[in-house]
């Protein structure tokens, strides 16, 4: 299971991580979309990690909200309104817990999915951050049903993050911006399918 501190720990490694990818985020939605996904990720970790670091966090639940808000408040782009309001959503599911194990993670990266989709409407295949998550989630429930560990369930998880992510390149966008290029867009990985995946890459790294 995982405690506030292990949380915090999580949120501040995703923000080393964003910055390390910073470049290669932009680079890759430099290709079909405005190239500044690096760029606006960067803007809303350093603001979620600045704002936790200046706060006494009560539960898990507190600083996912946290982070949903700084990345909802400083992020211009598409991406911040789909990741604030995830983090926002699977922070509202965990309210009072300063525990919790991988169940309640499956219900937060459910509704971290619910959010994206119902703020974004996309669906699985339209070439999006959704690409990397549905695909982890599905996988987390069946190896959770499988029995599998909390370790392995992750890491099963976060490998099917990584298909899909790679699946994007194969796909047209019909969501966000590199959706006006449409079959131009084929050949090229989306910016919010790779760090999707590299958020939920951080979180395995973190646990294992
Ligand atoms: P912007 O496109 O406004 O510049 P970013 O570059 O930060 O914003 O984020 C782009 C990423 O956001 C895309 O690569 C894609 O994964 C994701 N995205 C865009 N529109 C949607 C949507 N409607 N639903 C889900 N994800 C989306
Ligand atoms: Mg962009
Ligand atoms: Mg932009």
């Amino acid at each position: 299971s995982l405690n506030v501190e292990q949380t915090l720990r999580i949120i501040y490694k995703i923000g080393d991580k964003i910055e390390e990818n910073k470049q290669y985020l932009t680079e890759l939605d430099a290709a079909i979309g405005d190239g500044d996904h690096g760029i606006n990720l960067s803007k809303g970790f350093r603001a979620a990690v600045e704002k936790l670091r200046n706060t006494q966090v009560k539960d898990i639940g507190e600083t996912m909200k946290i982070v949903g808000m700084a990345l909802v408040s400083n992020v211009g782009g598409a991406s911040g309104p789909l990741y604030g309001t995830a983090f926002m959503k699977s922070g509202q599911a965990m309210i009072g817990k300063t525990e919790i194990d991988i169940n309640d993670f499956y219900k937060m990266l459910y509704e971290a999915l619910s959010g994206i989709k119902l703020r974004g409407k996309a669906t699985v295949g339209e070439k999006t951050m959704v690409d990397a998550i549905e695909p982890a989630l599905n996988e987390l429930k069946n190896a959770i049903d499988e029995g599998f560990g909390a370790i392995s369930a992750l890491e099963r998880a976060k490998n099917a993050a990584l298909s899909g992510m790679h699946f994007t390149k194969e796909i047209a966008a019909t969501k966000g911006r590199a959706s006006y290029l449409g079959e131009r867009s084929i050949g090229h990985q989306d910016a919010g399918a790779t760090s999707s995946y590299i958020i939920l890459d951080c979180i395995y790294e973190e646990v294992k």
